[in-house]
């Protein structure tokens, strides 16, 4: 069964209702572009299902989130030629997130670009 919240923009983007630019997606997870990068290649990774925290997602969800973000990682770095990358999760509001559908950042770091996003 799945669940998704028509006023979520990330709900729209998995359903394929709003454009997106899908970069690899699972049984389960999606993966796409950031519409407002923090830097070239800045993607994010979804649970398909509209979940708002982290801690809202079962244990096999989570893990499979996870998965995705490892495979990912490297992919993202590489297409960017990034020297790292940064891998967080806002998790709720207070801690900055805007997005009230879990999702996890992979941003790509290059050694002159002035530390912490
Ligand atoms: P948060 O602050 O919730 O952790 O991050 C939300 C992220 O989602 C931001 O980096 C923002 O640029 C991105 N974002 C917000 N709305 C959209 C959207 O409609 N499409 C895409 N691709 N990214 C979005
Ligand atoms: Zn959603």
């Amino acid at each position: 069964m799945s669940s998704n919240d028509p006023d979520c923009p990330f709900c729209g983007i998995v359903a394929g209702e709003i454009p997106g630019r899908i970069v690899a997606e699972t049984d389960r997870t999606t993966a796409f572009l950031d519409a407002n990068p923090l830097a070239p290649g800045h993607t994010l990774v979804v649970p398909n299902d509209h979940h708002e925290r982290l801690d809202d997602l079962g244990e096999d969800l989570a893990s499979e989130v996870f998965a995705t973000l490892h495979r990912l990682t490297p992919a993202v770095e590489a297409a960017v030629d990034a020297d790292a990358t940064t891998v967080a999760f806002n998790n709720g509001p207070a801690a900055g997130q805007e997005v009230p559908h879990v999702h996890g950042h992979v941003i790509p770091r290059f050694s002159d670009d002035g530390g912490a996003p």
